[in-house]
């Protein structure tokens, strides 16, 4: 006996009773997208391990722990599978001078790859919708980004999630805190947990973001960021509220906002719902004016955010959205070899006049042949022997209504199936 061959932890098939629900959310996304001039961009899937080094940060969860980097062996480069999209989509932008003809709007989606524990909503291989606008500076681009998503949640039937949002701030302004920061946390050295005590010195923000209840108090208690904010970034900030209070979007201020990925400043934002468990976030986002300097591009503010398909596909269902699965309209069942012959000309026919046809392919006689025309979801069978072939016409026999079946000419058909 071979050994089976499994797919990998944390990968996950997508089968064909799971597929319309993709189908309809990938068709949503497009018909939203283009409503609101974004344009797709499709990158590659590796990339040189350095581009995310360098743009999510060295310190991060990500870049720590979670890539999937490995040597090609033909050159000695280090690759990695893209863990998330905007450092991927503002290389291609500045490699192909997007920017020159001015700011851009763009968006993609596929698959991410981090070396996560598997669980329910956090996956190894997992898909991502990503959104960018580079060259704005905002903060109506921030808001945009917000009323999108809102927007989104209502098309895919989606309620209960919550918008958080928060500021980072200026580089300057962080650098500020993150002294004071510091400073706190010193103070507190026997209280701090082993990764505390790791990311002390080299990103204390992030034990902010600690899950670890022994940290709360400590974490509580600590200077916030918003007290040690710039003056351009608190206005900004109050912009974007504004915009928001505008569009009658309801959110939260949650000055403990940290994103995992380290080229944020200024707003963050996350979507979270309490309808799927410990992975609550849907999507998360927010403005990176550094990183495409840091890149190697010119100094130019961008912002963006990324939805966890996955996880509104979880959150559609949990809400009871229902997405029909459209089969074909019709199965060709045949047999002689008039009948056949027939047959094939008869789907040509149907599938050029926009009819979804199977045509049987397989032995079998009639009745077994209905059967597989009933188990394939069609509306109608339609029947060929030799006697029909011989004088050009079809037997439609209806599979889910109550109506008598009928013998027609080709054309004439085509409307019957249209009417019914
Ligand atoms: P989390 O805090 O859940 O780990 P994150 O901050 O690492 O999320 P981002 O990098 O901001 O996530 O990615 C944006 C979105 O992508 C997340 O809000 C989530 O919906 C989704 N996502 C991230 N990691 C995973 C994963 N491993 N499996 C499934 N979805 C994910
Ligand atoms: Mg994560």
């Amino acid at each position: 006996m071979v050994r089976t061959i499994q797919a990998i932890r944390g990968m996950n098939d997508i089968l064909p009773d799971q597929a319309h629900h993709w189908e309809f959310f990938e068709q949503t996304v497009r018909e939203w997208m283009a409503a609101f001039g974004y344009r797709s961009i499709r990158m590659p899937i590796v990339e040189q391990t350095d581009l995310f080094v360098r743009s999510i940060g060295a310190v991060t969860d990500i870049v720590e722990k979670e890539m999937y980097t490995f040597l090609d062996h033909l050159n000695g480069e280090s690759l990695t599978l893209r863990p998330e999209g905007t450092a991927s989509c503002v290389r291609a932008a500045l490699e192909h001078n997007l920017l020159y003809s001015g700011p851009q709007r763009l968006y993609y989606s596929g698959p991410m790859f981090r070396h996560e524990r598997p669980q329910k909503g956090r996956y190894r291989q997992f898909h991502q919708v990503g959104v960018e606008a580079l060259g704005y500076t905002g903060p109506d681009i921030d808001a945009e980004h917000i009323v999108m998503c809102a927007a989104l949640w209502g098309k895919l039937g989606i309620a209960d999630v919550r918008l958080e949002i928060g500021t980072l701030g200026s580089v300057e302004s962080r650098n500020l805190h993150r002294g004071r920061l510091i400073n706190y946390l010193e103070q507190h050295l026997g209280e701090l947990d082993e990764d505390a005590h790791r990311r002390l010195h080299s990103n204390p923000l992030r034990i902010l973001d600690s899950k670890n209840p022994e940290m709360q108090q400590i974490i509580d208690g600590a200077p916030r960021l918003l007290d040690d904010l710039d003056e351009d970034s608190l206005k900004h900030f109050e912009g974007l509220q504004r915009s928001l209070r505008d569009q009658q979007i309801d959110f939260e201020i949650n000055p403990r906002l940290v994103r995992g990925l380290d080229y944020y400043n200024r707003t963050v934002f996350e979507w979270v719902t309490d309808r799927l468990g410990a992975q609550g976030t849907v999507c998360a986002g927010g403005r990176y004016d550094g990183l495409v300097e840091q890149i190697g591009g010119k100094s130019t503010p961008a912002c963006g955010f990324a939805m966890g398909v996955e996880r509104l596909l979880a959150l559609m269902q949990e809400c009871g959205k229902e997405i029909p699965h459209v089969g074909p309209d019709i199965y060709v069942v045949h047999q002689g070899e008039n009948a056949t012959r027939f047959a094939w000309e008869t789907v040509r026919y149907l599938r050029d006049e926009g009819l979804k046809a199977i045509l049987h392919c397989g032995d079998g006689g009639f009745k077994s042949q209905m059967k597989k025309a009933d188990a394939s979801g069609a509306r109608f069978a339609v029947i060929i022997g030799d006697d029909e072939a011989n004088s050009t016409e079809i037997t439609i026999k209806p599979l889910r209504e109550a109506v008598e079946q009928v013998r027609v000419g080709l054309a004439e058909s085509v409307n019957l199936l249209k009417q019914i």
